[in-house]
């Protein structure tokens, strides 16, 4: 397998309480890795250690083979598509997606536009993108903020916990839109969540994490029906 992305021995302390605890991780080219874990197991900060806006105090995280312990967020090929929906509440749905088009890929404004339509088209949002944030509902602002985090055809896609939040019935759509998308399009994703089915629906591998630290790392197959560890066993639900 070509490692798409190498997480390597990341260690994140936060006075007393040790976040990230010596965890690596590869992740192939167009594999969907999840991460699964706890609340307060140390999913977020480890996505922020990926994108850049958390400081490691020890490790390093490879993308494309390349070192990016030195690189600032913005020069980071990377997409994240956080918890709450990070959305500018100033401006419509196709502002927010494409500034980061303009100002952070430098695409000029037509390519950008074009862009942003293909993505809010896929995401299905195409009748929104004249409203702003508060005219629409959660779901309707997690679709912009994916639309806008995937219209970067990033080489790695961050996503978390993005399906939290979200009625029954609406979670289940856009989980199945996030898969078809991921897809169709070959991201490289890192996808962190609490939610066992999610984690089952969406990943090509699993990799479950307690306190910090990775207790398994396997298909989700394997996850289920081979648990390592009694935690996994337990958090998963697998038949004893
Ligand atoms: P998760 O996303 O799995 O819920 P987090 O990564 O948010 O977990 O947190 C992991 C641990 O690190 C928790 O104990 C949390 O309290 C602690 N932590 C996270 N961010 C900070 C911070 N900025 N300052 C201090 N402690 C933090
Ligand atoms: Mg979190």
């Amino acid at each position: 397998m070509t490692a798409e992305v190498s997480l390597r021995q990341l260690v994140k302390r936060f006075d007393g309480v040790t976040a990230v605890d010596d965890i690596s991780i590869e992740v192939a080219t167009g594999e969907s890795l999840v991460i699964l874990g706890p609340s307060g197991s140390g999913k977020s900060t480890l996505l922020r250690i990926v994108a850049g806006l958390e400081a490691l105090d020890s490790g390093d995280v490879l993308i494309g083979g390349k070192p990016q312990q030195n690189l600032p967020p913005h020069e980071r090929d990377v997409a994240i598509v956080f918890q709450h929906f990070a959305l500018y509440p100033h401006m419509n749905a196709l502002e927010n997606i494409t500034l980061g088009l303009r100002h952070g890929l430098g695409l000029d404004r037509a390519t950008a536009r074009e862009r942003g339509l293909e993505f809010a088209r896929r995401m299905d949002i195409e009748g929104l993108l004249d409203r702003k944030p508060r005219q629409m509902s959660g779901g309707q602002r997690q679709r912009v903020a994916l639309a806008r985090a995937l219209a970067r055809k990033a080489r790695l896609v961050l996503l978390d916990e993005p399906l939290s939040g979200l009625d029954a019935q609406l979670h289940i759509a856009l989980r199945q839109e996030i898969a078809d998308l991921m897809r169709t399009t070959k991201a490289t994703s890192i996808h962190v969540t609490h939610d066992q089915s999610d984690a089952m629906a969406l990943a090509d591998r699993i990799a479950v994490i307690n306190r910090g630290r990775i207790e398994q790392i396997g298909t989700p197959d394997e996850i289920y029906n081979e648990p390592a560890t009694a935690f996994v066993a337990g958090f998963i639900g697998s038949p004893p």
